[in-house]
């Protein structure tokens, strides 16, 4: 079962998936949407521009950055079974009384803790070079002295597995893939230490999962299969692994040391659910997502205290304003999103029966920078329908529809038909901060986040009052 986990995991986890993009241009779809359903979501010009102004020039304006500040500043990274994580739950459970939501509660999930310590590797030779590097993770820890082993360097698992287990047994394996896609790049970090640990491997590096760097090194989750020996595994800077890719060319002997003090245990923490009560359809649900834990590194500001921050916010906003939508807004705060999207999976068995109330479900995880519009996954009629919500959006420029994925955490239900959205934004410096310590408060804009905000609650709003619901596939 772990082996089928990582293989669905490979694609969806934590970042953009290619493999369920939407393949149909937002500007070729052909829609055939009765005349009523048109001119409805067109009556939704004026509220729109209403939650918007909130946002963007009225009361709110700042605001949602202001929040996100006080919330980092305060905590720090959150890492799934951190007593700091749990702390922070609290501190959003209050806001949410605060603020009035409704509903408002936690659902306990067990996750694993796990703890980094000291870490190093270090080139020994040709020459001694201390690397910048982080544990994956989920690895296991090394002895004290670490370990000392020559390295291979390959390019891509094709490559690893083209050499005999007398060139691989024993030695390190250092991936220095490349970043074509983040759905590609990050299987190496996925499932790299438990291939270099079926040639008899003793260690497993691999180039940070980015399209920029500036000699910073990524962390991530790490994979172990229970029939293959577990082996350490860290990401070191493209930089060095390219410097390492050289050595390998030139046929010269590389000496590596890795150290890591790795310790992992089981703890419990928390899904957060607030509501805001729809009117006449409120046993009908409209989700808007984030999640809450974050990695060791930073302060998970863009991942994903933002995208958490404007799914918090939506149904308090539109409390302030007094619009209560037909159906009921369920802001969740998913934990142990970065450890595998376990706050969702048991989320989703544990309120399986919900499942057939769900109207739609949104997430925002990939980057809260300027909004563009939807990423979609869905019925094609729902699509049609969310196009004409979207071209509401024309003052602010989100209209569109990306091309990636809804979200990991919503994938529990998109994978079962339910639609869904993620917020389709400029991300594409997303993966240059993405599990490093550059994930801070300074990546997020102001101004844009006022932007980001108002879309997305005006969509949960519009998606939450309609007369009819998003049809399922
Ligand atoms: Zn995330």
């Amino acid at each position: 079962m772990v082996a089928l986990k990582c293989a669905v995991l490979l694609f969806t986890i934590l970042g953009v998936c290619n493999s369920a993009s939407i393949s149909i241009d937002s500007a070729k779809l052909e829609c055939n949407l009765p005349q009523t359903v048109i001119d409805e979501i067109a009556g939704y010009a004026n509220v729109t521009n209403t939650i918007l102004d909130y946002f963007i020039r009225g009361p709110f304006k700042g605001e949602t950055w202001k929040r996100i500040s006080d919330f980092v500043d305060k905590f720090g990274s959150r890492i799934s079974g951190s007593q700091n994580l749990e702390d922070s739950i609290d501190y959003v459970i209050a806001k949410a009384i605060e603020e009035e939501l409704e509903n408002i509660h936690t659902h306990n999930v067990e996750v694993p803790y796990w703890q980094r310590g000291d870490e190093s590797v270090t080139l020994l030779e040709p020459r001694i070079k201390a690397m910048p590097m982080l544990g994956l993770g989920g690895s296991i820890g090394t002895k004290p002295e670490g370990i000392t082993a020559q390295a291979v360097v390959v390019e891509s698992f094709d490559e690893l597995k083209s050499l005999s287990i007398d060139e691989i047994s024993g030695k390190i394996v250092v991936y220095n893939q490349p970043f074509n896609s983040y759905g590609e790049s990050s299987q190496y970090r996925l499932t790299g230490a438990i291939e270099a640990a079926k040639l008899g491997a003793v260690g497993s590096l691999i180039s940070s999962v980015t399209n920029f760097s500036i000699a910073t090194p990524h962390t991530g989750i790490v994979f172990y299969e229970d029939d293959i020996p577990k082996i350490p595994a860290a990401a070191i800077t493209p930089e060095d692994a390219d410097l390492l890719w050289r050595l390998n060319k030139r046929g010269q002997n590389i000496q590596i040391n890795i150290k890591m003090d790795a310790t992992s245990e089981q703890k419990i923490s928390r899904n957060i659910i607030a509501d805001l009560k729809g009117t006449d359809l409120r046993d009908s649900l409209v989700v808007v997502s984030g999640h809450i834990d974050s990695w060791d590194v930073g302060d998970g500001s863009m991942d994903d205290a933002g995208g958490s921050f404007i799914s918090l916010l939506a149904p308090i906003v539109l409390k302030k304003l007094d619009l209560r939508p037909r159906r009921t807004i369920r802001t969740i705060l998913f934990t142990g999103e970065e450890q595998g999207m376990i706050g969702a999976e048991a989320y989703e068995l544990d309120n399986r029966e919900e499942n057939k109330n769900l109207s739609f479900v949104m997430e925002s995880d990939f980057g809260t920078f300027a909004p563009l519009g939807l990423n979609y996954e869905g019925s094609s009629i729902g699509k049609c329908m969310l196009a004409e919500i979207l071209k509401l959006f024309s003052s602010i420029n989100s209209t569109e529809f990306g091309t990636g994925d809804a979200g990991p955490d919503i994938s529990v239900w998109t994978s079962l038909g339910i639609p869904g959205a993620g917020l389709y934004n400029a991300n594409g410096k997303y993966f240059w901060f993405h599990h490093t310590e550059g994930d801070t408060l300074n990546v997020l804009e102001p101004d844009v986040l006022d932007a980001a905000g108002g879309f997305w609650t005006a969509v949960a709003y519009i998606v939450a009052n309609m007369e009819n619901d998003i049809p399922r596939e």
